[in-house]
């Protein structure tokens, strides 16, 4: 691969760095006070806006972990008579004659005499006698109560997301109420003059709009609540006017039309209104991003036109501060290291993301192959792809082989916002 001179870079000096966007955007944002109490069925991808504490302690009780029979283990040695049973959701005694076990099944109440449950695999059965096989222990297939949690314990923490396992938690623990924040409530429009939506037909220099679509399908999302304004002319009275039908939302997001053109007014609007930081990132696709505030209560991106940047600012910007909006942690999923499947180029001076997917060698070992033309407006190497390689700032392309850095797509997943 022809490699460009080393000295060639594509270093801005006005740019800042993706870490340093994401402090100021996190220093900035207001949390989401307003908060709700809704059913547990209807909170799966809902964000916990407090904590939640066990009201009770599960297992609630001594609990069989097995098939078998409760008996003293000092009476292990001899054959016991069966005497009574202890059924799930029917518990029998709690005595225990001197000689003899009660047969029990699984998440079966343990009779207070018993302190060990054999299995049933492990007895030998003679008519209304059994004789254990092994020696068992003290405490033996037995589930202690609160050995899950203990009455009181923190059961889940504030901002988290309720996916499977949560709802299930909260089952187990009789919850059906539960405080969440309310949902983030975002608004979307897209700027530009040469923009229509299907199934108008193309006139002489019209594209169809990507970006409103893209980002309502990377927002869609239980805990989010998502405004579709359309398309806005480049004018600055249609960028008023579309602001204005979002004042009741907590994020507004547009794409195009923040750049430094004569077609650009979104900052200067926002300016009036609000206030607005336009920066320049070192990263690319997606250099220029806007965020401020539109109004005081009511955050602003202006995500860059291109679809693949308005795709890139959208995951590494948009979806960390929806998250510390609702009070999530920042996500902290490793990246994977592969070898690449052939040359990429590069010049140093921004962190770059290729469009790629990860696929296997001719041997079966893992590599990542990038899927296509990378320039920004080119959605169908996106479509293509599963995951991202990110060459890092100083990083000049690669060579066959090298070992990169790779964001799989699941990272992002957040219909599921994890
Ligand atoms: P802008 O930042 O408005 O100058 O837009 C940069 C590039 O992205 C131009 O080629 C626009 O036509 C294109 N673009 C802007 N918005 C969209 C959109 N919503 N869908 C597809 N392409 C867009
Ligand atoms: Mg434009």
């Amino acid at each position: 691969m022809n490699l460009p001179p080393r000295t060639e870079c594509d270093a801005d000096v006005n740019a800042i760095s993706i870490e340093e966007a994401l402090d100021r955007i996190q220093s900035r944002l207001p949390r989401l006070e307003r908060h709700e109490i809704i059913s547990c069925s209807d909170a799966l991808g809902r964000i916990t806006a407090s904590k939640v504490h066990s009201p009770i302690s599960v297992p609630p009780f001594r609990a069989s972990a097995m098939d078998g029979y409760a008996l003293r283990v000092s009476e292990a040695g001899s054959s016991l008579i069966v005497e009574g049973r202890s059924y799930a959701g029917h518990p029998g005694l709690d005595a225990i004659s001197y000689g003899a076990c009660q047969r029990i099944t699984t998440g079966a109440r343990v009779p207070d005499d018993a302190d060990a449950v054999v299995q049933q695999e492990n007895v030998k059965i003679d008519g209304d006698t059994i004789l254990i096989n092994k020696q068992p222990k003290v405490g033996l297939n037995i589930r202690l109560p609160g050995s899950d949690s203990q009455q009181g314990d923190e059961l889940l923490e504030s901002g988290t997301r309720i996916g499977a396992a949560q709802v299930a938690l909260l089952a187990a623990h009789g919850i059906d109420k539960i405080n969440v924040h309310r949902q983030i409530h975002v608004a979307v429009f897209s700027t530009g003059d040469e923009l229509v939506s299907p199934p108008d037909s193309l006139q002489p220099g019209q594209i169809y709009d990507a970006n409103r679509s893209l980002l309502i399908a990377l927002l869609s999302n239980p805990a989010i609540r998502i405004s579709d304004l359309g398309i806005c002319k480049d004018s600055k009275a249609d960028i008023q006017n579309i602001l204005e039908q979002a004042s009741d939302a907590d994020l507004v997001i547009s794409s195009g039309g923040v750049s430094v053109g004569d077609a650009d007014h979104v900052r200067a609007v926002l300016e009036q209104s609000g206030r607005v930081d336009l920066w320049k990132i070192a990263m690319k696709p997606g250099r220029p991003l806007t965020f401020g505030f539109s109004k005081p209560s009511q955050a602003f991106f202006g995500l860059p036109g291109n679809p693949v940047s308005a795709a890139l600012t959208a995951l590494l910007f948009v979806k960390p501060a929806i998250r510390s909006m609702l009070d999530m942690e920042s996500l902290r999923s490793p990246k994977l290291q592969l070898p690449l499947a052939s040359d990429i180029f590069k010049l140093p001076g921004r962190v770059e993301y290729q469009r790629a997917v990860i696929c296997k060698n001719d041997e079966g070992a893992w590599q990542v192959s990038t899927t296509g033309l990378q320039d920004s407006h080119v959605l169908s190497s996106l479509n293509k792809a599963n995951c991202l390689i990110e060459l890092p700032i100083e990083s000049a392309g690669g060579q066959i082989g090298d070992i990169v850095q790779v964001i799989p797509f699941t990272h992002f997943a957040e219909a599921q916002l994890q």
